[in-house]
């Protein structure tokens, strides 16, 4: 009989899973992955397995094919092509533990209700990642499920690093900078250190770009400071999210320009970053292919973003021993690493062109002070990780 992990990961408008197989002694391996996109509007239901053979590509009609439904198809389709299967556990992303959860917890109705609080602060993200949870729990109650946080990853960081210049009674009251995108540090801060083990005891700073974008500073595999901070609005330039933004903008848009807070939640999150400044589009692909000015004028700012957070970075461990790329642009990119190295010579990198453009491990010269280095993220397997462990498999 086959035993997996599935892993879940819940967002507003899609359901993506993972398929791990266990067995005792070897690592887990991927069995199949798929997701729904577009929930809500016009879903598109595609799943394929290991070999990428097709397992599902559907298209549904009508707007009621809600997460549950998601889940159920899931299942089905699960049931289907893999008869016999026992579930061991499921593995949720979780987009907040809050200041409180700093590693992957087995969830209870008391935790879940616990992370249910958090749901003000990330409003777009955790009441979907526990309507999956609690989806799960209906219809397959007793089946042990773990829930894995963006933000636990960075519970390491000094206080310094979690503080903004307001009053001290909102630190307490929980506006503090938390840091996102923590599963996928964890995953390229662990496979640099199974592969690099020096370069990972150094000072690192790891750059997740893809259409969520941010970095962090690494020091001998812990977050010390993120460019995400109380929500995952802050930081780098994203797909379409302005990144830092000083806040009297917001104010002056309430205020003189009477936007409805809905108006601004909107602009900030759906309408800006190099969607908004480019006008054309939220894809780095496309803007790269473009002529138009305003396409190179988004990528130019991407860039020097990224350049003057990760100077940030480097201040803040007082040195840097290496740069690691990831995510979709990060991964894919070599003109954007090329660009992003390029400027931040100062900092002793030097990139191998050569390298780059085949898009290998390490990419930085032979004698360069700081290297360079590409690790596609796998948020997923970290997730299946940490469930085995939580197993106690
Ligand atoms: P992710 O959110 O990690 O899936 O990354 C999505 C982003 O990666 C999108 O902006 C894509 O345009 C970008 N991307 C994927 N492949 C490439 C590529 N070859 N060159 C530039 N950007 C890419």
């Amino acid at each position: 009989m086959t035993k997996a992990i599935l892993v879940l990961n819940a967002g507003s408008s899609s359901l993506k899973f993972s398929l791990f197989e266990y067995e005792a002694a070897s690592d887990l391996h991927l069995m199949a992955k798929g997701q729904v996109e577009g929930i809500g509007n016009a879903p598109h239901f595609v799943a394929k397995d290991h070999h990428e053979q097709i397992l599902a590509d559907e298209h549904w009609q009508g707007e009621d094919k809600d997460h549950d439904h998601c889940l159920r198809a899931i299942a089905t389709l699960l049931n289907q092509h893999y008869q016999g299967l026992k579930l061991l556990g499921v593995g949720h992303r979780v987009v907040h533990g809050g200041a409180h959860y700093a590693a992957p917890v087995r969830l209870t109705p008391g935790i879940i209700n616990a992370l249910d609080a958090l749901t003000p602060l990330a409003p777009l993200h955790q009441s979907h990642n526990l309507a999956a949870i609690r989806a799960v729990a209906s219809a397959l109650p007793g089946l042990p499920q773990i829930a894995c946080f963006d933000t636990a990853f960075h519970r390491s960081q000094n206080q310094i690093n979690q503080l903004f210049g307001l009053p001290y009674s909102c630190y307490e009251r929980g506006i503090r900078r938390y840091g996102f995108h923590g599963l996928s540090y964890e995953y390229v801060s662990s496979t640099l250190k199974q592969r690099e083990p020096e370069i990972a005891a150094g000072k690192v700073v790891i750059a997740h770009l893809g259409n969520g974008a941010s970095m962090c500073a690494v020091q001998n595999g812990k977050s010390v400071a993120s460019s995400m901070g109380f929500t995952a609005l802050d930081g780098l330039m994203m797909g379409t999210r302005t990144g830092n933004l000083d806040a009297g903008v917001v104010l002056y848009l309430l205020q003189q320009e009477q936007l409805s807070v809905q108006q601004v939640e909107e602009l900030l999150y759906k309408r800006s970053g190099l969607l908004g400044l480019s006008g054309i589009s939220s894809d780095m692909r496309v803007l790269l292919d473009s002529h138009e000015p305003q396409a190179a004028l988004a990528v130019d700012y991407f860039v020097h973003r990224i350049s003057r957070e990760l100077g940030s970075l480097a201040a803040s461990m007082n040195g840097l021993d290496a740069l690691v790329f990831t995510a979709g642009i990060g991964e894919n990119s070599a003109i954007i690493r090329q660009r992003v190295c390029e400027q931040a010579q100062w900092l002793g990198i030097d990139i191998d062109p050569h390298a780059n453009a085949a898009n290998e491990f390490c990419i930085s010269a032979i004698d360069s002070p700081t290297t360079v280095w590409l690790i596609p993220s796998n948020e997923e397997l970290m997730i299946a990780r940490h469930t085995r462990t939580q197993l106690g498999l």
